[in-house]
Formats: C-alpha cells, sequence, structure tokens
C-alpha cells in the first residue's frame, strides 16, 4: 500500500510533494507491471499480490486537481485522508517550508472523488499529534471526524490515518471500538522478526519525492525488498518526529 501527500508542480524543500509528472510515471509504469489500485476497503475484502491501494494522506487540493485526473486515465481509484478541521483551507497546521501553503480539499471536489468511486478516510479533525491524547480529546478527533465526513459524504468511515502515522495501544483500541476497521500507521517494528501486524492495522509506506520506479516497486514487494523500504521510511519519520519534538519544546 502506498501513500502520497501533496502531489503538485508548486514544489516545496520537504520530501513529501511530488511532481504531477512524476506521478504519472509512477502510475504508468505501476499499471505496466499489471497492478490494480482499488480502495483500501475492496483490497482488504479482495486482496491479492496484484492489487494495491494508493493513499493521499491530509487531502489536499492538488489530490484533486493533478493526481485525480491521472488516476481517472488508467481506470485507478484511490483513498484520501481528510483532515475535517481543514477543509476548504490552507495548511496552517503544518510548519511552513519556504513560505508555501497548500490548500486543503474543498466540499465539492470530495463529494465528486466519492462519486468517482474513491474512498474517504479520518486523518483526524486538527491533525495534532496523538501520543498522549486523553480519552476526551480522542472522541473528539477520532469519533466526531468521523461522524462528520459520514454526514458530509454519505460515506461509511473504516480507516482512520493517525497524524504522523502515530499508532499507540490506546489510539487503536479506541479507534477499533469506534467503528474504524483499518488503522494505518507507520509500525516501524511491525515488519521484522516475530511482531506481525494484526489483520487491522494497516503499513503503508510513503512515496518521497526522492522514490525511484524500483524503489516504489520495492515498497509493494515482500522480504528482504520490503524491509529495507521500510527501514528507509522508519530513518524518514525519526527524523520528522524529532523535528516535530524540537518545534514543540521551543
Ligand atoms: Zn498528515
Amino acid at each position: 500500500m502506498l501513500v502520497y501527500h501533496k502531489v503538485d508542480p508548486k514544489a516545496e524543500l520537504g520530501l513529501t510533494c511530488v511532481h504531477p509528472d512524476t506521478f504519472e510515471k509512477q502510475i504508468a509504469f505501476l499499471t505496466s507491471e499489471g497492478y490494480q489500485m482499488v480502495t483500501l476497503s475492496d483490497l482488504r475484502l479482495n486482496g491479492n499480490n496484484k492489487r494495491i491501494a494508493i493513499c493521499f494522506d491530509d487531502g489536499y487540493q492538488d489530490v484533486y486537481d493533478y493526481a485525480f485526473p491521472v488516476l481517472q486515465k488508467y481506470s485507478a481509484v484511490a483513498t484520501v485522508f481528510i483532515i475535517v478541521d481543514y477543509i476548504g483551507k490552507e495548511n496552517t497546521w503544518d510548519v511552513n517550508i519556504g513560505g508555501i501553503r497548500y490548500r486543503h480539499l474543498d466540499e465539492d471536489s470530495i463529494h465528486k472523488l466519492v462519486e468517482s468511486g474513491w474512498e474517504i478516510g479520518s486523518h483526524s479533525m486538527s491533525h495534532r499529534p496523538q501520543r498522549f491524547t486523553g480519552r476526551r480529546e480522542m472522541e473528539f478527533e477520532l469519533g466526531q471526524s468521523k461522524k462528520i465526513l459520514e454526514t458530509k459524504f454519505k460515506q461509511i468511515v473504516t480507516a482512520y490515518a493517525p497524524p504522523f502515522g502515530i499508532v499507540t495501544r490506546c489510539i487503536y483500541d479506541y479507534a477499533f471500538s469506534t467503528g474504524y476497521q483499518n488503522i494505518c500507521g507507520f509500525f516501524p517494528f511491525r515488519y521484522y522478526a516475530a511482531s506481525k501486524p494484526k489483520k487491522s492495522e494497516i503499513l503503508r509506506l510513503a512515496v518521497y519525492r526522492t522514490d525511484s520506479l524500483a524503489s516504489i516497486k520495492r515498497k509493494l514487494s515482500e522480504g528482504n525488498n520490503l524491509y529495507c523500504e521500510v527501514l528507509k521510511q522508519n530513518v524518514v519519520n525519526f527524523c520528522s518526529n524529532a523535528t516535530l519534538a524540537v518545534n514543540s519544546l521551543r
């Protein structure tokens, strides 16, 4: 399972913005390799090693403007994780790299994605990190976001992607008891040794600006090739979590 963030010609300094031309090359490559791109729920119901799910975290407007037409061209659908408080707004929750702001999907665009067969998942209300979140805040971030998305877009929301991929035991249990069936996170140690993931724990590997077609293929494979990509992602996440910690101390 692959996760993108921004697909935008307006590049920032970070790793998570992929140019639309690069995105198209990647989708064309995946199609030529025989992969069929379906929604996360569809994949969970009918999985095989040639079916994959493309996800987009944060729900930027560029997903509609650039990624959606490409996926339509290749008869593919995807899953987008929405930050409910930021629908139609700029990403003021994020660090502002190089003074560039990105707009989040507005309601109209989300409706059109849903009508085209896309799945929506929750990426919380506020995108605040939830490592030490109390019960009330958890109800707000997970429960409320699910209810609002379901009411607005008339789709049952079964997937939750916590901000920054952080899944604690508490978040996992709460998400599950709230009706989420697919909990997406980075699970840094789940793919090594004896610590295998549970059925509802979904590992998604992020596609970065620096990824090649070969590294994308490794992310979809098994064994050592996959572990190598998981390790790369763990390093990037460790660095971004360290940035988060430093920022919160300022
Ligand atoms: Zn996010």
